[in-house]
Order: C-alpha cells, then sequence, then structure tokens
C-alpha cells in the first residue's frame, strides 16, 4: 500500500487536513480544480476592487490556532487578526439598533439601554445557560468525531446536553429565557446558519449565537477572509504538502485492498494509500467515488436555502458603518416559512459586510431558496438583484445601482459546483446532525475518508477546520 494520502479540495477541510498530515510526516498531494486555495473562502476581483466571496467573518479563532499549531506555527505570525468592535450591529426594522460587544457587562449595558433593565437581567441569565450549552457540547460533539461507534455511549454528555435544553427547539428555549422580540431575533437567526427556520432547528445550534456574540468575532488584519485559506496552503506546503491546482479528480481508484489511486482529469494516476475526499459529497457520490462507498445518510439529501450575494465596489468608505450589520426584515416567521417553502422571503433580512480595506467595498447577502425548489432563476436572479438595491437604498446606503458589482445566486453557486445551488450543503435538521450526517470514513472501502460539511461537526469555518482535524486524525490512526 502506498503511504501517500491524496485530499480532493483546497477548501478549509482539506487544507486543515493537509496541514495536519504533512506536519505530521505523511507524504500529502492536495489536488484542487481552481486555480487557488479556499473553495467557499474564496476571492474575486472587479477592477480595483477585490471581495471575500464567501464568509466575511471568522468565529473561534482558536480552532485556526490549532490547526497552525500542529504544523509548529504561531496565529499571531502567520495571520494576525484583529477582534471586531462591535462584533456585528443588528438593525431592527423599527429604526432601533443594538450593537453586539465583548464583555457580559458591556453587553448587558447595550441591552438595557434598548430593552430595560429587567430584560437585561433576563438576558445575563440567558447568556449564563448559552455558556452552560456550549460547555456540554463543545468537547463532546462540536471538536469530537461523533461518527466512532464509543462516542455513542456517551450518555452523560447528552444527559448533560439535554438537561442544557438542547433538544428542544431554538424559538422556544430562546424564548423561555428572553421576553423582547428584538433580543429574540438576535439570538435566534443564526438558526439561517443551519439552513432551519427557528422553530425547526434544535436548540443545540444556540451555540451558534455564543460562539459569535461572546465568543467574539475577527478579521484577518491584511488580505481579508481569503487570507485565511492563503496562510494554511502556505503553511502546508512548508510542511511538505503538493498543491495541484486546476485539476479534477475524476475517479477515486480501487483495488481488492481498499483506495488505490485518485484520477486526474488529464488521465494522469496518482497512486494513493488513502484519500480525503473534502467537497461536495453529493456531487462526489455521482461519480467520483466508487459505487461501494455509497452512504445512507446522503439517499434523500435535504439542502439548506441558498443565498444572493451583492458585491459593490464604493467610491469612499461609509462613515460609522460597522464591519458587518444585519438588517432585519419586518416579515419574520413568515420570511423562514418562505424560504422553507422554496419561495423567496417577502421582506429579507439583510446582512451587510463593509471590511476596512481599501478601496471601500460593501458585500450583501439575502438569504433565498436553492435550486431544488424549480423557481426561475434567469427572472428571479434579476428581479431580487434589483429588490436587493431598492432596498439598501432605503437604508441610506445611497443608489448604488451604477456601482462596479458581482452578484452570485443559485445558478453561480451551482456553477461553482455546489449541489442544489446551495454553499450551505444539507441542512441540520435532526436526521441530518452528528451521526446522521454523511460518514467521516467509508466502511466499505478502506483508506477512503471524508471531510468537510457535509460531514459533522457541519456547515461553518471553524467546524470545517475541525473536519479535516478529524479525518486527518483517523489515519494518522491507521484506521485505514
Ligand atoms: C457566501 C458565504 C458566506 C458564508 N458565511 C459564513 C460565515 O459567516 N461563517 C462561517 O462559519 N461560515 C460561513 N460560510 C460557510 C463556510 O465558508 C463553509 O462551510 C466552508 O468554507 C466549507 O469548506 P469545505 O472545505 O467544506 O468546502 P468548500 O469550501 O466547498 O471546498 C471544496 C473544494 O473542493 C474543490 N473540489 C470540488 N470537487 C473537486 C474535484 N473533483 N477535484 C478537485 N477539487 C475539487 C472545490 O473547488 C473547492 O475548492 C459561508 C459560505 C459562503 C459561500
Amino acid at each position: 500500500m502506498d503511504g501517500r494520502v491524496v485530499v480532493v479540495g483546497a477548501g478549509l477541510s482539506g487544507l486543515s487536513a493537509a496541514v495536519h498530515l504533512a506536519a505530521a510526516g505523511r507524504d500529502v498531494v492536495v489536488v484542487e480544480a481552481r486555480d487557488e486555495p479556499g473553495g467557499c473562502c474564496g476571492s474575486a476581483q472587479a477592477g480595483p476592487y477585490r471581495f471575500d466571496t464567501g464568509p466575511s467573518v471568522l468565529t473561534m479563532p482558536q480552532v485556526l490556532a490549532e490547526t497552525f499549531g500542529a504544523a509548529g506555527e504561531d496565529l499571531g505570525n502567520v495571520l494576525p487578526l484583529r477582534r471586531l468592535d462591535p462584533f456585528y450591529r443588528l438593525s431592527f426594522h423599527d429604526g432601533s439598533r443594538l450593537d453586539v460587544v465583548a464583555g457580559e457587562q458591556e453587553m448587558a449595558g447595550n441591552v438595557r439601554e434598548l430593552c430595560g433593565p429587567a430584560e437585561a437581567a433576563r438576558y445575563v441569565r440567558f447568556r449564563r445557560r448559552l455558556g452552560a450549552m456550549f460547555e456540554a457540547e463543545w468537547s463532546s460533539f462540536i471538536d469530537a468525531d461523533v461518527t466512532r461507534l464509543r462516542s455513542m455511549a456517551r450518555p452523560v454528555a447528552l444527559l448533560r446536553l439535554a438537561a442544557a435544553g438542547g433538544f428542544r427547539r431554538l424559538d422556544r428555549f430562546v424564548a423561555s429565557s428572553l421576553t423582547d422580540e428584538r433580543l429574540i431575533k438576535a439570538h435566534t437567526f443564526q438558526a439561517l446558519y443551519v439552513g432551519l427556520p427557528p422553530g425547526r432547528a434544535l436548540a443545540i445550534y444556540a451555540v451558534v449565537a455564543h460562539m459569535d456574540t461572546v465568543g467574539g468575532v475577527y478579521f484577518p488584519v491584511t488580505g481579508g477572509m481569503h487570507a485565511v485559506p492563503r496562510a494554511l496552503a502556505t503553511v502546508a506546503e512548508k510542511a511538505g504538502a503538493v498543491f495541484r491546482y486546476g485539476v479534477r479528480a475524476e475517479r477515486v481508484e480501487t483495488d481488492a485492498s481498499g483506495v488505490a489511486a485518485v484520477r486526474l482529469d488529464g488521465g494522469e494516476r496518482v497512486a494513493a494509500g488513502e484519500v480525503v475526499v473534502a467537497c461536495d459529497l453529493a456531487r462526489a457520490h455521482r461519480g467520483l467515488l466508487p459505487e461501494a462507498a455509497g452512504d445512507w445518510r446522503l439517499r434523500r439529501p435535504r439542502y439548506s436555502p441558498s443565498c444572493l450575494v451583492v458585491h459593490v465596489g464604493l467610491d469612499r468608505p461609509l462613515p460609522g458603518q460597522a464591519h458587518h450589520t444585519l438588517h432585519f426584515g419586518k416579515e419574520w416567521a413568515g420570511g423562514f416559512s418562505a424560504l422553507a417553502g422554496g419561495r423567496p422571503q417577502p421582506d429579507p433580512s439583510l446582512m451587510v459586510t463593509h471590511p476596512g480595506a481599501e478601496p471601500a467595498t460593501l458585500s450583501v447577502l439575502e438569504p433565498v431558496p436553492n435550486l431544488v425548489s424549480g423557481a426561475d432563476w434567469e427572472r428571479l436572479g434579476p428581479r431580487l438583484e434589483r429588490r436587493l438595491l431598492g432596498r439598501l437604498a432605503g437604508l441610506g446606503y445611497g443608489d448604488l445601482a451604477g456601482a462596479p458589482r458581482l452578484t452570485f445566486d443559485p445558478r453561480d453557486w451551482a456553477r461553482l459546483g455546489h449541489s442544489a445551488g446551495t454553499p450551505f450543503a444539507l441542512d441540520h435538521r435532526f436526521r441530518q446532525t452528528a451521526w446522521f450526517r454523511p460518514a467521516g470514513r467509508s466502511r466499505r472501502v478502506p483508506g477512503l475518508h471524508f471531510a468537510g460539511m457535509y460531514t459533522a461537526p457541519g456547515v461553518g469555518v471553524p467546524t470545517a477546520l475541525i473536519s479535516g482535524r478529524l479525518a486527518a486524525a483517523r489515519i494518522l490512526e491507521g484506521r485505514r
């Protein structure tokens, strides 16, 4: 058996796997279809303007620090970060707003100003509940390999999580602590990140609110979010990994003992003892993977909604604008049910990012249905883009219709290789959570491993990094 590991995909999960494996002395080849690393955490240019086309902020920087640390590198040297202040701004349809800031006292002060002292006291209690949930969940379920059999025998951890309210519905969990609708929205909109309405998402996903409202939100000092995958690729290369960009893996080949090689689109065959498939798994099961690797969990995939993202070049920075602002639409429950039903939201919430870099830019994200809904995106795309620009003008951003811009809608995400036209993969309903998400390792094809947002712990920057580390750990333990 060849000891080489081929990693398919240089998104954050593949990069994390490559760093861990190369740092441990393994012979690693990373095959990436695009010309640069990053995948969803990509970059695009329009004239002088550079945009991050994926995540606009970073949470749980310690996960990134651990990834660099595995190769003996220090996050502060490799990729200096700054903590955003405020972490983000929530702007409600009634004109009020809440800055999410560091520190319990400071944050309670902002809540007091917005909602009064009684709600501020409730907020402090709620914040501690969130902390307890995070403690019960992080090391046992998020930062751990839940797909291992022995991890299923963790009754104590499960009981702690149940006691913290983790198996209730997110909306009820939050509303049992808070009463002000705005504060409830502030702690339930994160359901969008897991692709579900707050009435459908499990309360375990309240930890997302803990990660950003308590743990903090960060951004690279230079280079934007795309600097994250660039730095990871540099560290992996320094540790000995070889990157092959602009090359597509066409087929994982097997012999009687399991994985044998990866066939590339030019016909080249790269021998491999182990393969980490760190890309869209629904698509990988349509040709890249051997039939024996079929995973029952992907038989009836339920995809997250997608997003419309409009990136705009500005002629000047916007004074007083936070790095990240969430403008809530008036419709709340109706917006979520429209999305769940495959329709655009009537009055969507918009996430607006205004990074500090020069020349100034604005990136605006609206959650929209994915392609499964069958909507006619040739008509819908331009209509929603016009509506979004109109909404921005109404919010005081000015007339941006003539500004240089780049737009991504579900058709573009599909062109970039994302199943169902969504870059957010499978949603996180109960039957696509933890043990029920696609496996991290094939039971029937020795040497075949999986990482990325289709696997546990799921969609997101820290979670993709963790999934790569878990895949590397399985390989390093010799569990071919
Ligand atoms: C607009 C947007 C906003 C987001 N916002 C946030 C946020 O605020 N916070 C957060 O935590 N997360 C956010 N995310 C999600 C996060 O970016 C992703 O979950 C994560 O980056 C996924 O990484 P991955 O490695 O699983 O997959 P990907 O990034 O999809 O990487 C897969 C890679 O595999 C390559 N590939 C595919 N097939 C092949 C093949 N056959 N051969 C070779 N290469 C192949 C692809 O080109 C790609 O580079 C956002 C994503 C988007 C798009």
